[in-house]
């Protein structure tokens, strides 16, 4: 079996989605990538995840031609293809429709970060896309939309906010590799769900301080990180 090690990694990270409440029936994806071989594992479009295995996990090429497969890729892979070409660091991307996350989506409001929980993880509020033209929808839909994500972050670092919200849709993730995307999807709906419940007990919540962001953001994460454990390569 081509790429086994990623394709369970993919497998894992699919089912973590389950386990973490993010997902109903067949939504949602993840992806991986070996970056030496240009290769995508995906899960498969419209299989139960109770059914899933490795051996259902697609592996296709950056042209999203599958290589290893006998089922149809998730169809949102166009998307999945088009972040990798152009975050070159990223390892994993998952797609949820996790409710609160998706709720601000479909609202068109960037999360913002009223909270160190936020801060650990998003330096900067979660921004959305702008929405796709009639043109993009009627065309390569899921390609137009791994585009927006791109235009979006055109000034901003996906490294460090790994993240976004498609407008009228629902919220990509990423990270290094594919266990950190659903990880970031994850903390990307607790964040989410805890921005509508700030808001809801005062809606004049104000986002915390540059200071206090950094300070969280940067402690993890970068040069400087000391959080958690020294870590032994
Ligand atoms: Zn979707």
């Amino acid at each position: 079996m081509l790429l086994k090690t990623l394709r369970e990694e993919v497998l894992e990270a699919n089912l973590e989605l389950v386990r973490r409440g993010l997902v109903l029936y067949t939504f949602g994806n993840v992806s991986g990538i070996d970056r030496n071989e240009g290769l995508v594992a995906i899960k498969p479009s419209g299989v139960a995840y109770d059914e899933l295995t490795a051996a259902h996990i697609v592996v296709c090429d950056l042209e999203g031609t599958i290589v290893e497969g006998k089922l149809r890729p998730s169809s949102d892979l166009p998307t999945h293809v088009e972040l990798y070409k152009y975050f070159p660091n990223i390892g994993g991307v998952a797609h949820t429709h996790s409710e609160f996350a998706t709720a601000w989506a479909q609202a068109e409001t960037p999360i913002p970060c009223f909270g160190t929980t936020h801060a650990d993880y998003f330096h900067g509020e979660v921004p959305v896309t702008d929405r796709l033209g009639p043109g993009e929808i009627a065309g390569d839909y899921e390609l137009e939309t791994g585009k927006a994500i791109c235009r979006t972050f055109a000034k901003l670092d996906p490294d460090a906010i790994p993240a976004v919200l498609v407008a009228g849709h629902a919220p990509f993730c990423w990270g290094p590799s594919a266990a950190a995307a659903a990880h970031n999807a994850v903390v990307l709906e607790y964040v989410a769900k805890m921005a509508y419940h700030t808001l809801v007990i005062n809606a004049e919540s104000r986002p915390i301080g540059r200071e206090l962001h950094d300070k969280h953001f940067l402690r993890k994460h970068g040069r400087n990180a000391y959080y958690g454990q020294v870590k032994t390569q």
